[in-house]
């Protein structure tokens, strides 16, 4: 069993404290391996990327923490990229071990304005009837198509948060999970995520910001994701240290429940299956 997260937000994006606290965090709680994944930077205007100028700070900062910490974690550096038209592909970027491809975001083609799939109740309202015309199955299916474009044309290691779009929806306030035309959009989209190769993360972050009360993605989802041989990786995505393990305990549990026996991971600078 080796604790892991590989998605770490600081106060280089929109997350608290400096790299180094998660790193003394990571220690506490007896992990093996850490990996940050500051939101990389982008050309639109934004509050919770980093800064293109702070790039090179970020890349010598996890260099020399990997340095000073070698005998007693693993760590690596990555990137949280938002895939969207027209952004820069990270995954070739000198110093970057990894990619976390995540769709937060998508243009108003009228207006030019990019909305949030994930922000506040009120900013899911705004892109539900801005882009898409108060119809929650189109905004449904625009995300799931985002994911799935991301996939196809610039596959990152790992996949964010798959449902995120659930954020906003207790209760089933948009969209009923159990419905035929939603399962369709998430098991074509598992579909490309198969073939990609890429990594399905189980991320707590939402729990531990209290939007959601399960991890994404859904448990229902996991099941097929284990028939179609999606591997899969626990992270907190947190924003602050002290929840860089966030209900992992339950979810480790859960995987095994589901029938998971590893999670796959950067380990001794490889990829590899890890027992659960
Ligand atoms: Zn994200
Ligand atoms: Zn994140």
């Amino acid at each position: 069993m080796i604790k892991s997260s590989f998605h770490i937000h600081s106060r280089f994006d929109d997350g608290t404290c400096e790299l180094e606290d998660y790193v003394l965090s990571a220690l506490e709680k007896d992990f093996r391996v850490l990996g940050f994944s500051a939101h990389a930077p982008v050309s639109v205007d934004s509050c919770w990327h980093m800064k293109q100028h702070d790039l090179d700070e970020y890349l010598n900062t996890t260099e020399s923490l990997r340095e000073r910490y070698r005998d007693r974690i693993e760590i690596y550096t990555g990137l949280e990229a938002d895939y969207f038209k027209g952004c820069t592909d990270w995954r070739n970027k000198k110093g970057i071990d990894y990619t976390i491809g995540a769709i937060h975001m998508v243009q108003d083609p009228e207006s030019g304005i990019y909305h949030s799939f994930d922000g506040s109740r009120k900013d899911f309202d705004d892109i539900l009837e801005e882009v898409y015309d108060g119809d929650i199955r189109l905004l449904v299916a625009g995300y799931y198509g985002l994911v799935r474009e991301m996939l196809m044309k610039m596959p990152p290691n790992i996949v964010a948060h798959l449902d995120v779009i659930r954020k906003n929806n207790q209760g089933g306030r948009y969209f009923d999970e159990t419905e035929e035309w939603y399962r369709d959009e998430v098991l074509s989209t598992l579909e490309v995520v198969s073939l990609s190769q890429a990594i399905l993360e189980i991320n707590t972050g939402g729990m531990a910001r209290g939007y959601t009360t399960e991890p994404y993605p859904s448990r229902w989802i996991l099941k097929y994701c284990l028939d179609m041989d999606i591997p899969v990786m626990v992270n907190s995505d947190s924003h602050h240290p002290d929840t860089i393990d966030f209900y992992f305990d339950e979810v480790y549990e859960m995987l095994k429940d589901v029938g998971y026996k590893s999670q796959r991971i950067l380990y001794h600078g490889e990829w590899k299956d890890v027992g659960l």
